[in-house]
């Protein structure tokens, strides 16, 4: 309902080009025998078409919310200020504690450590409380049928079918956040139907009424995803005064030695050690908080594409596996808003930068090319924008 994937994709796809004020949704009626062919083409029977879709109509609150969406716009240290506060540390703290034996089993099974599990169960539906309450199959009917994104959403209704036909929920139970995601960590219906186990052995796959089943369904999907068992996802650290700050990408994965020769150093001020490789993550450039990103945080990232989000919920996983609360960084950093960082990335693809879409968002791609200005500008080339690039684009 919140962050989740779809969501992100669907923002970052859509702003700066409101393709709903040029397209028109297809006549109701003739859509949904079309659909129907469709699913019957795709394995749904007859029956389970009739029993999900008779009498359902396209949802005037769902386009509503779909239409008024706001571009993403918090800065990390905002985001994980507000989404990590002391009540969703106490909350998580307390139930990692209450289901210790559930953890502990899923940990057997997927290798995925409890605190990891709790963040994105946190963050998603404050552990459970909040799974939405909008009929699933009517809001992907509606969102399949409008005009903005019927691809994604055709394939998701077809999965929600297929969660119907298996016998995993009723369309009656089977009820989320209005834009399709499902259950106590928010999946969309083809991810549930990948994934989803019936952990609590009850013979349903339910990822609503069932903490087991969702947390469990969760971790695997982790698992299948690249989770490197026993490995870390993120550490904080410290960087010195200055460095060579094109260094920090994602993609640019060194030893931890490597790092420490550089001048990197443990959050608490001593020195790196370990093996392995990681890359220098800094959400808010080099005046920012500053971590280490192992190869699990690219699981993260699997989970939902966007940078905030992910380290947001890698940090708190960190905190609840007892990492001290972290540090603002060397300086205050002042965030450009949305306005400005889409003046800005017009303002580098005018100037040849290798950007392909104007939307407000500051993702890798902005970062990348944020990278190539400064070192144009002679600047700090941490891939953070701020208003002294925007000043000499
Ligand atoms: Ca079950």
């Amino acid at each position: 309902m919140r962050n989740s994937l779809v969501l992100m994709g669907l923002i970052a796809s859509m702003l700066g080009k409101p393709v709903w004020a040029d397209c028109a949704s297809p006549d109701f009626v003739g859509w949904l025998a079309d659909f129907k062919v469709e699913a019957a083409a795709a394995g749904i029977k007859a029956g389970v078409l009739d029993k999900t879709l008779a009498g359902l109509k396209p949802d005037p609150a769902v386009i509503q919310r779909d239409r008024s969406q706001q571009t993403f716009a918090l800065d990390f240290l905002s985001f994980a200020g507000k989404k990590v506060n002391s009540h969703r540390m106490t909350q998580g703290k307390a139930l990692l504690k209450k289901h210790a034996g559930l953890f502990k089993r899923i940990g057997q099974e997927y290798a995925v450590p409890a605190e990891v599990l709790a963040a994105f169960w946190g963050l998603e539906t404050d552990f459970g409380a909040v799974t939405g309450d909008f009929s699933t199959l009517r809001s992907l009917l509606t969102l399949a049928h409008d005009c903005r994104r019927p691809e994604l959403f055709r394939g998701e209704l077809l999965s929600a079918l297929n969660l119907v036909q298996k016998g995993d929920l009723t369309p009656a139970r089977m009820r989320g956040a209005w834009a399709g995601e499902i259950g106590q960590l928010q999946l969309l219906a083809s991810r549930y139907d990948q994934y989803a186990v019936d952990f609590d052995g009850d013979g349903q796959r339910d990822l609503i009424h069932s903490s087991a089943d969702a947390l469990a369904s969760g971790a695997r999907m982790l698992q299948e995803s690249g989770w490197q068992a026993g490995e870390p996802w993120l550490l904080e650290v410290r960087v010195p005064a200055d460095m060579d700050w094109s260094q920090a990408r994602l993609d640019n994965k060194l030893p931890l030695s490597d790092w420490a020769a550089q001048g990197v150093k443990t959050a608490g001020g001593g020195d790196l050690n370990g093996s392995g490789s990681a890359s220098l993550l800094l959400p808010m450039g080099r005046n920012g908080p500053a971590f280490l990103a192992f190869p699990n945080f690219e699981v993260f990232l699997k989970w939902n594409e966007s940078t905030v989000y992910s380290a947001t919920a890698a940090y708190f996983a960190t905190r609840l596996a007892g990492a001290p609360a972290m540090r603002a960084g060397n300086a205050p950093v002042r965030s450009l808003s949305v306005a400005q960082t889409k003046q800005l990335q017009a303002k580098l693809q005018a100037q040849g930068f290798p950007i392909s879409k104007v939307d407000g968002i500051i993702g890798e791609e902005t970062r990348h090319a944020v990278r190539q200005a400064q070192q144009k500008f002679g600047l700090p080339a941490d891939g953070y924008p701020d208003a002294v690039l925007l000043g000499k684009l």
